[in-house]
């Protein structure tokens, strides 16, 4: 028997490890290991999302125009410059096999999110990862590893794991760095926790250019990671490219009503950021106070590090679970000892507060 062989580069693709969930049994359980929002969906979008469930019989549209048109209207950009994906997973995915293919690189920066090299080999390209500096994207060493064969360059930003943000001029610098030829990704899953002046989603850098694309996600703020939406701002000929290659009916008609409910509840996400402004520097200090490193971050999680190394970081994973605390262990992004951890609701912050500082009591 011989088995059907893939296109070079797909066997060398390391499944992306997701967050976990724990035990599928009745028991409650903790889970701060996917970076949703602590207060969950807007009731307004679950209630949308079970009313277009009843119309499940019938195709969606594939142009996802309502949904599109919200986008634009809540964010000032124009609706026929909005692509929509199956999360924005799918949007990172399809670049590479629009953009890139086998002898073309594609540049991230070290401990960028996990799709890129996935995405990347999956359409037979080369992924190339430029160091960081101190947990941020280093500008000076994305542009020192672009050459000639560089087709596409993923920022995200702010960046996970690691929590961290390089300013608008910094990403500025960035693009214009680059040679034109080259596709700039600005992906900003995490925009809508940012709250600083020198930020920027990267709009303005799409809107100036005509090889940068914005990605954005439902599945963070609004946390309707669940129904898998998201959408990317580029310009005319990119989103032209990208429509001619995506699924025809990509997005459910469930995802597009919750996601259109989601937008107009504004004082729901007002409410999910009044909690994560709360929390960030809380839980941060207490993490500190029990001798853990802990970077500083403008999104929903932080990245813990263990003074004691990889081995005390996984101790701490499986100490949590035992206590149906689930958080993100990072080997695959080669920060074997440190643990991702994302803002969850009161409670949930201090049963893990209370088990984390038990945990780094025991010798
Ligand atoms: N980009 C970044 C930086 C992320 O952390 C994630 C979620 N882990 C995504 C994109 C993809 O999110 P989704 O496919 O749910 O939109």
């Amino acid at each position: 028997m011989t088995t059907p062989t893939p296109r070079p580069g797909i066997m060398e693709i390391t499944p992306y490890v997701p967050g976990k969930s724990g035990p599928a049994d009745d028991r409650p359980v903790i889970k701060l290991s996917s970076n949703e929002s602590a207060l969950g969906p807007s009731p307004k979008a679950v209630e949308a999302a079970k009313k277009a469930a009843e119309n499940m019989v019938r195709y969606p549209d594939g142009g996802a125009t309502v949904l599109r048109e919200a986008i634009g209207a809540h964010h000032g950009l124009d609706p026929a410059r909005i692509v929509c994906g199956a999360g924005s997973d799918e949007l990172l995915d399809m670049i590479p096999r629009a953009y890139a293919g086998s002898g073309d690189e594609v540049l991230y920066s070290q401990f960028g999110f996990a799709m890129y090299p996935i995405a990347t080999r999956a359409a037979g390209a080369t992924p190339v990862a430029a160091p960081e500096s101190d947990y941020h994207t280093d500008v000076d060493a994305m542009l020192e590893h672009v050459c000639e064969r560089t087709k596409i360059v993923f920022l995200a930003n702010p960046n996970n794991p690691t929590g961290s943000y390089i300013s608008t001029d910094e990403v500025t610098r960035l693009r214009e760095g680059l040679p034109d030829d080259v596709l700039l990704v600005v992906d900003s899953a995490y925009a809508e926790f940012v709250d600083r002046d020198d930020y920027s989603d990267g709009r303005d850098l799409v809107d100036a250019h005509d090889n940068t694309v914005m990605t954005r996600t439902f599945s963070k703020v609004y946390a309707l990671a669940g129904l898998r939406i998201g959408w990317l701002y580029g310009p005319p000929a990119i989103v032209d490219v990208l429509n001619r290659i995506r699924g025809p009916f990509n997005v459910s008609n469930v995802a597009m009503a919750a996601a259109v409910a989601a937008l107009a509840d504004t004082d729901h996400v007002a409410k999910a950021l009044e909690h994560n402004r709360l929390w960030l520097p809380r839980l941060t200090q207490t993490l500190r106070g029990l001798g853990l490193t802990v970077h500083p971050s403008v999104v929903n999680f932080l990245l813990v590090q263990f003074p004691k190394g990889p081995e005390q970081a996984k101790a701490a994973e499986t100490y949590l679970a035992e206590r149906r605390i689930f958080v993100r262990n990072l080997v695959a992004y080669g920060l074997p000892d440190c643990l991702r951890i994302n803002l969850g609701l009161d409670n949930e912050m201090a049963a893990l507060t209370d088990a984390l500082g038990a945990f780094m009591e025991t010798p």
